[in-house]
């Protein structure tokens, strides 16, 4: 059974404010890179769906309303992308309503998905499940099932399923895609790995992974960006420059070819076409 063409899920958001100071401003160079990115995306004819965090959101909401008049699905990402570890229940609610409000407002339409920042539900954070079935989300992408040293909930199902919540209630999640190899799931759906994997290695992955389960995929626009540790007035030390610019210089070709090679879908579309099974949260081990 083949579950493709890939979710092609990609985080907007600016680089320096989502991972190096959450105190940042959003910049110009964000939406430069979100406009290059929904071109590339016209070019090859696929319809994504983008996760936009509420501080880009409220910074440009034109850019939000051109990702919306493209065809693609305008998803949440919360408000100023704090790892949900370090909120609480009641903060992480306010973050998810103050983001979801303001994209339903920019745009008139329900905003139904949800990916947290840095794949920050793990098993210590799971009650995130339930804030946000509260706060009216119908689907999560957060969740990376591998054991990893920041993230990841080893065991988790790989397939999408309805996690039926302690407090009553459901909320569909899908997975990141990961790759069994060496006897470990590795987390080869985007980001790192797909910067530095040769292109041939990822879509032998995907084309694997695609056979038992669907392949989600996820990048950001400035993983687009080839020059924005020289020119940015952040100073970043060259371990993480070259941790998080690694590849970048290939990563739109490396791109096209995976799209030229399997097309995609948003989220929406995968997870409506066909009836995923149930799961209660308390079935899983550890
Ligand atoms: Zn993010």
């Amino acid at each position: 059974m083949s579950y493709g063409p890939p979710v092609i899920s990609i985080d907007v958001e600016d680089w320096p404010q989502s991972t190096w100071d959450r105190s940042l401003p959003i910049t110009e160079r964000a939406a430069e890179n979100t406009r290059r990115v929904l071109q590339l995306l016209r070019e090859t004819e696929v319809r994504a769906t983008m996760f936009v965090l509420g501080k880009f959101a409220e910074r440009f909401p034109q850019v939000v309303k051109e990702i919306q008049a493209d065809g693609h699905e305008v998803a949440c990402h919360g408000h100023g992308h704090l790892e949900i570890g370090r909120q609480s229940p009641e903060e992480f609610l306010a973050d998810v309503r103050r983001s979801k409000d303001l994209l339903e407002q920019i745009l008139g339409t329900p905003i139904t998905g949800y990916r947290a920042p840095d794949f920050s539900i793990v098993q210590d954070t799971l009650w995130a499940l339930d804030v946000l079935a509260e706060a009216g989300f119908e689907y999560d992408s957060s969740i990376v099932p591998a054991r990893l040293p920041r993230y990841g909930i080893a065991g988790w199902p790989v397939l999408p399923t309805r996690v039926r919540l302690n407090q009553g209630g459901s909320i569909l999640e899908a997975p990141l895609a990961t790759f069994q190899a060496l006897g470990r799931n590795l987390p080869v759906g985007g980001g790192g790995y797909h910067r530095l994997l040769p292109g041939f290695a990822s879509r032998y992955c995907a084309r694997r992974i695609m056979t038992d389960a669907p392949f989600v995929f996820y990048c950001h626009p400035y993983e687009f960006d080839v020059y924005e540790f020289r020119e940015i007035p952040v100073r970043v030390p060259l371990t993480v420059q070259f941790y998080q610019g690694a590849g970048r210089r290939w990563f739109e070709q490396r791109f096209r070819a995976f799209v030229r090679c399997f097309g995609g879908q948003p989220m929406y579309a995968m997870l409506s076409s066909q009836p995923w099974q149930e799961f209660q949260l308390c079935s899983l081990n550890h």
